[in-house]
């Protein structure tokens, strides 16, 4: 049944805008005046409708709403548009989604599909709770009419053949649920990593850091920060391009890792790394200090036309947690003795003590 609407253009705050809320708003208003419910599928259709409207969706939507006739649900049936059409043409061309989106995307997806899992063996488990209870009391009745007679044998045959049936099919769904939902923490595991990982060095990243520091500080851990960073790398960058200088970070990330081998290194972002060693500086500037030896050691060059490269150094600033810290102030301390580390020529290590507090 169709009603006499506004056209289309008419739907109240239809005004092209592209703030989210603005859009939000928008959809809401044509699916309320459209009457129509506001599930997943419509959503879409409304996106389609108002993001893009010389679309497929919603130039198909406008004929059928052509001299403000309201859609109704079997409209968008009959036009048999589905959430996966209307998402299709709601996404601009070339737009690729996030790696993170994708998977949260898939962990959602596999959720819905768990949960849908679940409620049918829900299901599945009344119906076959009443059919015991049923079988039960055709068994009783049987008895009573025919005895230990032969029918009765059949039933109870009958009745166990089909109860038999029904455990293998529920046992299959849960095998099936269970499949499902080790999907889905794999997913979400992958999705956590990459939200705590560095793409370019595969190190673990800033936030990575702060969650490790808090946690082992609140464990009642001995720890040290150390703060280094790459010197002079921008000439790096200037001289030979910024995809040489990616590798070059690339190239220390993993000599820091070696030589720090057991402590946890991360890339704090840019081009410097952040170090979380347990235990007192002394150790830790051992550490840093062969792992700077390494580094500065390596003749580097451009591996497609063998231009040297060079040295390349790094300054550290090394301070230690004390107890109930909180990461900012560490790290501010370990950031002053970086900033030291620099003006005294850099290449070299600064640690609590070597400038006045
Ligand atoms: P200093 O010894 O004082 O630290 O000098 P610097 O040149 O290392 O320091 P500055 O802060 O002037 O420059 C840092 C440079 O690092 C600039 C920036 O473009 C570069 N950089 C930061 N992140 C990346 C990255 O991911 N890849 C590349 N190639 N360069 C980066
Ligand atoms: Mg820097
Ligand atoms: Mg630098």
């Amino acid at each position: 049944m169709s009603r006499r609407m506004p056209p289309l253009e008419q739907v109240p705050g239809n005004t092209g805008g592209h703030d989210a809320r603005t859009l939000f708003g928008r959809i809401g208003d044509f699916l309320f005046a459209q009457a129509l419910a506001p599930t997943p599928a419509n959503f879409a259709i409304a996106y389609a409708v108002l993001t893009d409207p010389s679309s497929d969706v919603a130039m198909a939507i406008a004929q059928r709403t052509d001299g403000g006739v309201r859609l109704n649900q079997r409209d968008l049936d009959e036009l048999g548009l589905s959430i996966d059409q209307a998402a299709a043409a709601a996404t601009p061309a070339g737009a690729e989604p996030q790696k993170g989106e994708t998977l949260a995307a898939r962990a959602q997806t596999q959720m819905e599909g768990f949960n849908d899992v679940v409620v049918r063996m829900h299901t599945h488990a009344r119906d076959f709770g009443r059919d015991l209870i049923a079988s039960a009391d055709a068994i009783e009745r049987s008895r009573i009419e025919q005895g230990a007679s032969r029918p009765f044998v059949d039933d109870v045959a009958r009745i166990t053949g089909a109860m038999i049936v029904r455990v293998r099919e529920a046992e299959q769904r849960l095998e099936a649920a269970r499949g499902e939902a080790e999907e889905l923490r794999q997913a979400l595991e992958e999705a956590r990593g990459d939200a705590l990982s560095d793409p370019l060095t595969g190190l673990p990243n800033r936030r990575a850091f702060e969650e490790t520091f808090a946690a082992r500080m609140a464990a009642g851990e001995q720890l040290c920060i150390a703060v280094c960073d790459v010197d002079h790398f921008k000439l790096v960058n200037d001289r030979f391009g910024h995809g040489v200088g990616d590798r070059v970070l690339r190239a220390i990330a993993v000599a820091l890792g070696e030589a720090c081998e057991g402590q946890f290194v991360a890339r704090y972002g840019g081009e410097e790394f952040a170090i979380l060693f347990d235990g007192g500086v002394a150790r830790a500037i051992a550490t840093i200090d062969e792992a700077r030896i390494k580094i500065a050691r390596k003749r580097l060059r451009v591996r497609e036309s063998d231009a040297v490269i060079g040295t390349v150094t790094f300054s550290t600033g090394l301070s230690e947690a004390h107890r109930g810290e909180r990461l900012e102030q560490v790290f501010e301390r370990a950031d002053a003795l970086l900033y030291a580390a620099k003006a005294a020529g850099r290449d070299c290590i600064f640690s609590d003590g070597d400038i006045p507090a």
